[in-house]
């Protein structure tokens, strides 16, 4: 794997990294999949070459054609970048809520970005229901036609992580991993790592944000949600098709302040600019290793990288106006400094 064949040929294989806080508070091990090392800072590179190369080997997707797609921002980074190393366009509808650096991003990695007002997934207009339009639109008017790549309900997505993230876990763990934990925003990473560990005898747990409704899906069958959050990319409303069929272990609801608290002490002592949906996700984590007690070894995922969320979650009135704590790096006038 010395040379890689292309940008696409560069996606996965990500490193394990033992997180020191977490792992002593616990007495467990907890380790995270470096995902924001991939060639899109985030996770959802894995899900775009899944989708991509799917919709070519089924001849949906023609050479030079466009692919269009509805996103938090991290797939669109993902199918943008390995779109263009493949010879394919993009088009990217994303809610205007989103930080405008992943809008920035998907700009420079060479797509055409349409935003949208944030609607819920019922109103015709939510940005995922008009991509799907949009596609329709252009393959009748695109020069090679176009595909809406649907991350949320085409299990391409879930596929990736059965077929590259699990497997790479289980080797770089040498099996020895007795839980696994992450959010969900389209459900594809949790549910791929569930039908990837589970069978191997592995505990798969689900951390969601305030907002989403799986936390009281999977824990009195009813998909109801209250509250808000500033994380980006999770917190998910229905069951996709990417998460038929996923049972958690464990499910936990992790409230901002939580998750933030990580971040920034990730950020200060570990050397890790991490997004907001990575605290979500070690937060689960550590209340997994509590419920599992001492001696185990849990596996999460770094999803993407901080710099993505710089006039957010890195900014202290952004901070305030939620009313969020503000780590002290962040609130320091420039007369304290020595
Ligand atoms: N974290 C971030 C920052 C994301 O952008 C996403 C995907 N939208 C996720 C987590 C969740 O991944 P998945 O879609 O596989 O559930």
């Amino acid at each position: 794997m010395a040379i890689r064949s292309d940008l696409a040929d560069a996606v996965g294989n990500t490193p394990l990294i033992k997180l020191r806080a977490a792992s002593e508070q616990t007495g467990c091990e907890i380790l995270g999949k470096a995902e924001f090392l991939n060639p899109g800072q985030s996770v959802k590179d894995r899900a775009a070459l899944f989708i991509i190369r799917d919709a070519i080997a089924k001849g949906k997707l023609k050479p030079g054609g466009t692919i269009v797609e509805g996103t938090a921002g991290n797939t669109g980074i993902g199918l943008a970048l390995v779109g263009a190393s493949m010879g394919f366009k993009t088009v990217i509808v994303i809610p205007e809520t989103q930080s405008e650096e992943k809008k920035d991003m998907i700009r420079l990695a060479g797509a055409e970005l349409v935003q949208v007002p944030a609607k819920p997934y019922r109103d015709p207009n939510n940005y995922i229901r008009y991509s799907m339009r949009l596609a329709e639109e252009l393959n009748k008017t695109a020069p090679n036609g176009a595909i809406w790549a649907n991350q949320f309900d085409n299990t391409a997505n879930r596929q990736a992580h059965i077929e590259t993230t699990g497997p790479e876990i289980w080797e770089q763990t040498g099996g020895k991993i007795d839980g696994f934990i992450c959010a969900a925003g389209s459900g594809g990473t949790v549910a791929g790592m569930a039908a990837a560990l589970q069978p191997k005898g592995v505990k798969v747990g689900l951390a969601d944000p305030d907002g989403a409704a799986l936390h009281s899906y999977y824990t009195t069958g009813e998909l109801s949600s209250s509250g808000g959050s500033i994380t980006e990319g999770i917190g998910q409303g229905r069951i996709t098709a990417n998460l038929e069929g996923f049972t958690p272990d464990y499910c936990y609801n992790v409230p901002d302040r939580e998750a933030v608290e990580i971040v920034f002490d990730l950020l200060e002592n570990e050397g890790l600019v991490m997004g907001g949906s990575t605290g979500i996700n070690i937060a689960g984590a550590i209340r997994m290793a509590k419920d599992m007690g001492p001696g185990h070894t849990i596996v999460t995922i770094l999803c993407d990288y901080g710099t993505r969320y710089q006039s957010k979650l890195f900014n202290a009135d952004f901070l305030r106006s939620k009313d969020l704590p503000v780590p002290k790096f962040l609130d320091r006038a420039p007369a304290d400094l020595p």
